[in-house]
């Protein structure tokens, strides 16, 4: 059976599956899919404080 590269579930034909062609894994939900990829890229919101620090060294350059 194949499965979910990221919940592990079988996956079937009636759900929206999504392939990645990048890292050559298929995922049962564009949800897992999205949160695979975002986990991948070590992807995290940023705080109120940190996109101030961001944009002040912006303007230093
Ligand atoms: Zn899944």
């Amino acid at each position: 059976m194949i499965r979910c590269g990221f919940c592990k579930k079988g996956i079937d034909e009636t759900m929206e599956a999504e392939w990645s062609e990048y890292f050559t894994e298929i995922f049962c939900c564009p949800d897992c899919a999205t949160t695979y990829y975002y986990n991948m890229a070590m992807s995290r919101p940023l705080e109120v404080e940190e996109i101030r620090e961001i944009l002040n060294k912006e303007e230093e350059d």
